[in-house]
């Protein structure tokens, strides 16, 4: 659906934009939001809370001081968790649908979830590169791992094409990190003027190859954006050179409250979406209690505390891969959402990365397909075309096996049909002569287009031309493994 469209529909049953311009929520409508998003906070992070409102729902919400009827929030808080898939509300909201006999509190919180949620797939979008030889690599990897992962987790990905790092490791150590961050040992990239020289440069000349889904790039990956004391000055040299403020995620929200505060309102303007890690009910409390609900608006607190509501699973990755904790995600899945160029400015290094489900081969969640070093601009820009040419083929070399990635599996349903099977997706083959000699000419793993479109020819008599086309569509649909 449109921008326009979306909005048209919003604003007809009553709502308004709070993170996507114009943002023209009247001030008692946004606080209702903010107040009904504080609930779910202390529900969501807090068992005392949870408690306390099973005693007496109205006290609960009295003792933390947010202004709202316990009935008018009551539908959002289920007492025993409840599949995402069942939950009649979140249903309505992945549906697009507004939920007319549910209190008004609930009915602007859905709003928003759903403006989110357009938010994300609109952002998504935005992502693709405009390099048509990165593009095409971007759309494949989009499309592996919608097959790889359930939609649910699969569509969260938005597949950011750059994200920075300014430092190497990270200071905070968390038990359950998904990416397992290195120790920080002061390894930070401060904003000295040649720094912030090289900097301007590297984020000028992806602008110009990849063009505006830079301005979608985060400055954090294995790193705590804070770690580094000249983080906002970082950002700032963003701003001026992408237009654009990044988006942050910080586990330390407290430890300087107004450098969070500034930071808050550099995002504010430019309807950035941060969030802070929350690591312990202790951390939320004084969270809550240095900004008001109307503050955080634009900021989602992620339950990240041991005793946080069960809904809330950790992703089996990284540190926590081999953990038998059932707090786990169950299913495969990732935190990895950047499909393209992930760059250390510490280390000087660029890896050419895309989202995975996280495994004992790929224990992060990504893969790294290739690693290059730079020491200066001009080096910079070098490196990126190479790893463009070297791995961002348009279509696959007529010399070259193409091999199925290993969870596809193929089968023919009749003589005339290939089906292709993973995880999350079906791809069927229509018209296909022979199907069984095509599949086994895939499945071998050691046969070049060249030789498939040959072998078709001389035992269907299919033109070579047709064979070849269809091995690129099932290249574009990202099936086969791209780096051997
Ligand atoms: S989860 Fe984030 S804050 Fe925690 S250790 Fe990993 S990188 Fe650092």
């Amino acid at each position: 659906m449109t921008l326009d469209a979306f909005w048209e529909r919003e604003r007809a049953w009553g709502f308004y934009p709070l993170l996507e311009a114009p943002r023209d929520a009247p001030e008692d409508y946004a606080l209702e939001v903010a107040l009904v998003k504080r609930v779910l906070e202390c529900w969501n992070i807090d068992p005392a809370f949870r408690d306390a409102w099973a005693r007496n729902p109205q006290r609960a919400l009295e003792d933390r001081q947010i202004a709202l009827q316990a009935a008018d929030v009551a539908p959002l808080l289920a007492s025993e968790p409840v599949p995402e898939a069942t939950d009649p509300i979140l249903k309505a909201v992945y549906q697009g649908r507004d939920l007319p006999d549910q209190p008004q509190a609930v009915r602007r919180y859905c709003a928003h979830l759903r403006e989110k949620l357009h938010w994300r797939q609109a952002h998504r979008r935005a992502n693709q590169p405009t390099d048509p030889r990165m593009a095409a690599w971007w759309e494949r990897q989009v499309a592996r791992l919608s097959g790889q992962m359930h939609a649910d987790k699969a569509d969260a990905i938005v597949h950011t094409p750059v994200s920075f790092e300014l430092s190497e490791g990270c200071s905070v150590g968390c038990w359950f990190c998904a990416l397992a961050s290195e120790p920080l040992q002061d390894r930070i990239w401060r904003a000295t003027p040649e720094h912030r020289v090289l900097w301007r440069s590297v984020l000028q000349q992806l602008k110009e190859r990849i063009g505006p889904a830079v301005g979608n790039a985060f400055c954090y990956w294995a790193t705590e954006p804070f770690d580094n004391p000249d983080y906002e000055v970082f950002l700032q040299d963003f701003q001026q050179v992408l237009g654009r403020v990044p988006q942050s995620t910080t586990a330390r929200p407290t430890a300087t409250i107004e450098r969070t505060r500034a930071l808050l309102r550099l995002s504010e303007g430019h309807g950035v979406l941060n969030r802070f890690s929350i690591l312990s009910r202790d951390i939320a409390q004084q969270v809550h209690a240095a900004f008001s609900a109307r503050e955080l608006l634009l900021t989602e607190l992620l339950p990240q505390n041991r005793d946080a509501n069960p809904k809330f699973r950790k992703a089996r990755a990284g540190r926590i891969l081999e953990s038998a904790n059932p707090a786990l995600t169950q299913t495969p899945t990732t935190i990895a959402c950047v499909s393209g160029f992930l760059i250390n400015l510490w280390a000087q290094r660029i890896q050419l990365i895309t989202p995975c489900p996280a495994s004992a081969v790929y224990p992060k969640g990504y893969q790294v397909l290739d690693e290059a070093l730079f020491t200066t601009a001009e080096d910079f820009g070098l490196m990126i075309e190479c790893l463009i040419s070297k791995h961002m083929l348009r279509f696959p070399p007529l010399d070259a096996p193409v091999r199925l990635r290993p969870d596809v599996r193929i089968e023919c349903p009749d003589a005339s049909h290939l089906l292709f099977r993973a995880l999350a997706k079906r791809v069927t083959l229509a018209n296909q002569p022979h199907s069984h000699q095509l599949a086994e000419l895939l499945e071998a793993g050691a046969n070049t287009p060249a030789a498939i479109a040959e072998a078709r020819e001389q035992a269907v008599g299919i033109d070579c031309q047709d064979s070849l086309f269809l091995i690129n569509h099932l290249f574009d649909l990202g099936l086969f493994e791209e780096t051997h």
